[in-house]
């Protein structure tokens, strides 16, 4: 059994009420191990912990600070099987998938910032006539909080934290309570790379206690928050009277437009990665695929075909593609969706039922589902599904498309497949979403603005947007008459 711990102050340590709660590995749906429960109390500990650190460390030169992001990235690489097998285990994504995505983002995630920190800058703004110049300074904002989502566990976690302590911020972090395991195993990586105690304090625990506590703390400063969009209301009502910034990356119903004069091969083996990669629990993957009507019966055979071959398996096991649903919850959430369809409106091309792997009875494996549907209102059209379904629907014309894949509350992403140039600039500019991808998909250069619009978030994080974030902004306006 695994015993995981907080990482408070640079310790590892148990939680105060002793109370604790049943990791699950969804491969088996056996529990293999513990973790904190961790209250009120717990957060405030890790608060004053990060508060008495944030001194020192605010005012550590960028180089040191930098010099141990980078550290912390070469550790992560260093124990990347470690990682990738934890993160497998407690998430049930295919090990190739954690060794080759997941990990090696999570050390990026530092690289990244260890770097961009070396780079921020901020304005000056000269006044000739009236004799002013202005200049601007951007401060660490002091503690704040991340909270991160199961879906890909330590590749969002660092995708917070890493900006966060670069800037010169303490954080108290909240990994989902699904999937805590690698989140455990950073904070030993941390201490082995001389971060100072108490610059990153993980509290594990519920969302609705340990996190609504970090979000409620009146001093923790600013809250970067990945996750669902009725936890992120929740969260901007609790931090709404505190006045803290606030970032929020939330749900999305990402349109995969699929227009004739496209790349067919290229645009046939992506949209399968973008629809079911990582189980579709990513909140980019492309869950509702508009395909053009000239092409669509072909598109349809070709697409049931290769999703056919897809190898549905335990997440150890090399070979597997899809693995399993990350908890009983979760899977029992999707599968609702599928059993309730309306018959005479929807058709299942593909998929739709519980898969018993031999060996692995009890684990939460899915099929990939593909579903014909025959209007955009529908239900399946619009509330995020987060798991192995994906829509198809024709349509006639560019007009049309544009309607419908607006015509939804999210505004993550969007994808888009055509060589037309025309058609791409007025798609891009007229699609909602804060990420388009014309001809690819999930490319990420993380000096990019990354959020949604609506219903998606508000805010964007990576590159300077993100250390913007993490900063306050002061400007000063000096008469040098
Ligand atoms: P949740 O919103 O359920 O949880 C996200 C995190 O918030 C977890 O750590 C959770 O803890 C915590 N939490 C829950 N309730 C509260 C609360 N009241 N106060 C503070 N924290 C809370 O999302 P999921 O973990 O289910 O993740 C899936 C969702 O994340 C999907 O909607 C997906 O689209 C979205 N997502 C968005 C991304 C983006 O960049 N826009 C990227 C990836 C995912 P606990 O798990 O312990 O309840």
């Amino acid at each position: 059994m695994i015993h995981i711990q907080n990482y408070i102050n640079g310790g590892f340590t148990d939680p105060i009420k002793n109370e604790w709660l049943d990791n699950i590995c969804p491969a088996d749906g056996l529990v293999y191990g513990k973790l904190p429960n961790s209250c009120t109390k717990d957060v405030q500990i890790a608060y004053e912990a990060a508060h008495d650190a944030y001194l020192s460390w605010s005012e550590t030169s960028i180089e040191k600070r930098s010099a141990i992001l980078l550290k912390i990235a070469s550790l992560i690489e260093a124990n990347l099987e470690r990682f990738a097998v934890a993160e497998s285990k407690d998430n049930g994504k295919p090990i190739s998938v954690a060794r080759s995505i997941d990990i090696p983002r999570a050390a990026s995630n530092f690289r990244f910032f260890s770097q961009a920190i070396t780079q921020f800058y901020s304005e000056s703004h000269e006044v000739r006539s009236q004799k002013t110049i202005n200049y601007t300074l951007r401060h660490p904002l002091g503690v704040v909080g991340c909270i991160s989502p199961w879906n890909l566990p330590l590749y969002l976690l660092t995708w917070k934290i890493a900006p966060a302590i670069a800037t010169g911020n303490c954080v108290v972090a909240k990994p989902s309570e699904v999937t805590p395991y690698t989140a455990f195993l950073l904070g030993e990586i941390c201490n082995e790379a001389g971060l100072p105690k108490g610059v990153l304090n993980i509290v594990h625990g519920l969302g609705s206690t340990t996190g609504q506590a970090i979000v409620g703390h009146p001093n923790i400063k600013a809250i970067s928050f990945t996750g669902g969009t009725e936890t992120g209301k929740l969260i901007a009502k609790t931090a709404a009277p505190f006045f803290k910034k606030l970032s929020l990356e939330l749900g999305g119903k990402n349109p995969n437009i699929i227009f004739a004069d496209c790349d067919y091969n290229k645009m046939l083996s992506t949209s399968v990665k973008s629809s079911f990669s990582n189980q579709g629990q990513i909140c980019l993957c492309g869950s509702r695929l508009f395909v053009e009507a000239s092409i669509y019966e072909k598109f349809k055979v070709d697409f049931i075909e290769r999703v056919g071959q897809l190898i549905v398996g335990p997440p150890s096991e090399e070979s597997t593609q899809i693995g399993a649903l990350v908890s009983k919850a979760h899977f029992e959430k999707v599968l609702s969706y599928i059993d309730g369809i309306d018959k005479t409106q929807n058709r299942v091309l593909f998929g739709g039922k519980r898969m018993r792997i031999q060996g692995h009875e009890n684990g939460y494996y899915l099929s990939p589902t593909i579903i014909e549907v025959n209007s955009n209102q529908c239900k399946l059209n619009q509330e995020e599904i987060f798991g192995p379904v994906v829509t198809l629907m024709p349509f006639e014309s560019d007009d049309d498309v544009l309607e419908m894949a607006n015509d939804v509350k999210y505004g993550l992403s969007a994808t888009l497949w055509t060589n037309n140039l025309k058609r791409s600039l007025l798609f891009s500019e007229q699609l909602e979403a804060g990420i388009v991808w014309i001809n690819t998909w999930m490319q990420r250069d993380l000096r990019t603005p990354f959020g949604g619009t609506k219903s998606s978030g508000v805010g964007r994080e990576g590159g300077f947007e993100v250390l913007r974030f993490f900063t306050e902004t002061k400007n000063i306006c000096i008469n040098y008459e």
